[in-house]
């Protein structure tokens, strides 16, 4: 085929723009289509005419799925998960505070959950009920801190989002302050530190969520 030939078939130009040279065919009606008139399908890209079609077979339910994933899609995006980083960066910091020696045991010390100190009576005649949210900040070393840190990060990108900064925030606290109190029950001698219970809480909403969706699991997200 000479380059004369090749500019003059047709095939080798958009059906809809015909000054548009492609080589990419839609892969419902196999007619040339150009960057412009291309909408990603399941396997390949369709022609507009075909994506028309399509849609005007698709049922009301189809339908329905279709805008609702296109609105969540909207809705998520530019939410930036600001909670989440700051969280990330409030602990990080903290964590590196942890590592200094002489002053790094104080912190943990200061922060860390012990059940006996929210009784008056076993710590010295004052209770300390912070400490069932403070040990969040501290961790037990640098792969406990990089670890939930890393994990917190991937569950908030998707699930600050969905939730919004504030309930996310609350729901982070709330389930810290759950895994307090289960350790308070279950192991009340037992020393706390790390955000685990907590990530905890919000790995466990993220399926919740997830299922709700109708995915069966928030690798998708
Ligand atoms: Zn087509
Ligand atoms: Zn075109």
């Amino acid at each position: 085929m000479t380059s004369a030939d090749f500019a003059r078939n047709r095939d080798n130009f958009c059906y809809r723009h015909p000054g548009t040279q492609s080589f990419v065919l839609c892969q419902r009606c196999m007619r040339t289509i150009c960057a412009d008139c291309q909408t990603q399908a399941p396997v390949g890209v369709i022609c507009p005419e075909c994506l028309k079609a399509q849609r005007k077979a698709e049922s009301p339910a189809q339908r329905r799925a279709r805008r609702q994933s296109r609105s969540m899609a909207a809705m998520f995006a530019g939410r930036p998960p600001t909670v989440t980083a700051a969280i990330v960066i409030l602990t990080g910091f903290i964590g590196l505070l942890q590592m200094i020696p002489g002053i790094g045991n104080e912190i943990t010390r200061a922060l860390m959950f012990f059940a006996p100190s929210l009784y008056p009576s076993l710590n010295g005649g004052v209770s300390e009920p912070w400490r069932l949210l403070t040990p969040l900040l501290v961790h037990g070393g640098f792969f406990h801190l990089a670890l939930n840190m890393l994990a917190l990060y991937v569950i908030g990108r998707s699930l600050e989002p969905m939730l919004g900064k504030w309930r996310f925030l609350a729901l982070y606290l709330i389930s810290g302050l759950g895994g307090s109190v289960a350790v308070a029950l279950i192991s009340p001698l037992t020393p706390v530190v790390g955000a685990s219970g907590a990530i905890f809480g919000l790995f466990g909403a993220l399926l919740v969520i997830g299922r709700k969706a109708g995915r069966t699991s928030p690798g998708s997200w």
